[in-house]
């Protein structure tokens, strides 16, 4: 029987910026809204409804399901263009062959973040391996700015991409929680005051305990 773990391909984006981060919401199920999570996931929302829409040799899909047994994830394009060419692959929804073309849409103004860089490489990597191609480049897309930003997937990107991959499957396996290393990504992250990323670990140990005690999760010592 096949017990492999496949884990959401979204979360390569969350161990690229912090694999504490990372492991917070997949190990210990934690999580806290900021603006800027709000706001990205209502800007998703609007993109993300299961769809194919076709203009002669130009086919366009939303939200399609892909996966990757070398990485390992599993989870959704919320776009692909795929274009007649005739050294292109076959998709179920095409009767000629094309060449894909992954896009990712990201809230905000165009900026060139890894993780996002990296979590569009895993997705072109899922693609590559259920149909059999290549694929070179593709696109983020930024809602507020309307732009798009293109992204090429050499093999320094893709290398990052397995190594993330790797590192979220350890942070897993090991159900571990890396220690905070503060810096200015932490002024951003919205789990910055669950993380505490400027105490020391036996204080937040000691916190841990206070706030157990408090909501009576742990019995006090009987003599
Ligand atoms: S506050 Fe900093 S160390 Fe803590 S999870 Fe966020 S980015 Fe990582």
């Amino acid at each position: 029987m096949d017990d492999r773990e496949y884990l959401p391909l979204s979360w390569l984006s969350q161990v690229c910026y912090c694999p504490r981060r990372a492991a917070l919401l997949l190990n210990e199920r934690l999580w806290s809204e900021s603006t800027d999570t709000a706001k990205g996931r209502a800007e998703h929302e609007n993109v993300h409804t299961q769809r194919v829409e076709r203009r002669g040799d130009f086919i366009k899909l939303y939200e399609y399901t892909v996966f990757s047994d070398r990485l390992e994830i599993n989870g959704k394009c919320d776009c692909i263009e795929a274009v007649r060419n005739e050294n292109g692959c076959r998709i179920p929804v095409a009767d000629f062959p094309v060449q894909l073309y992954p896009i990712e849409y990201k809230h905000g103004n165009v900026r060139d973040e890894d993780e996002y860089n990296i979590q569009l490489c895993a997705q072109a990597i899922c693609l590559e391996e259920m149909f059999g191609t290549s694929i070179t480049e593709g696109a983020l897309f930024f809602i507020s700015s309307h732009r798009r930003h293109e992204v090429k997937f050499d093999d320094a990107l893709r290398r990052r991409t397995l190594e993330c991959a790797q590192k979220l499957h350890s942070i897993r396996s090991a159900l571990s929680v890396p220690a905070a290393e503060y810096s200015a990504k932490c002024r951003r992250c919205s789990l910055a005051d669950l993380c505490m990323p400027k105490v020391k670990n036996s204080s937040k140990s000691y916190l841990q305990r206070l706030r157990d005690e408090a909501e009576g999760n742990i019995e006090e010592d009987t003599p």
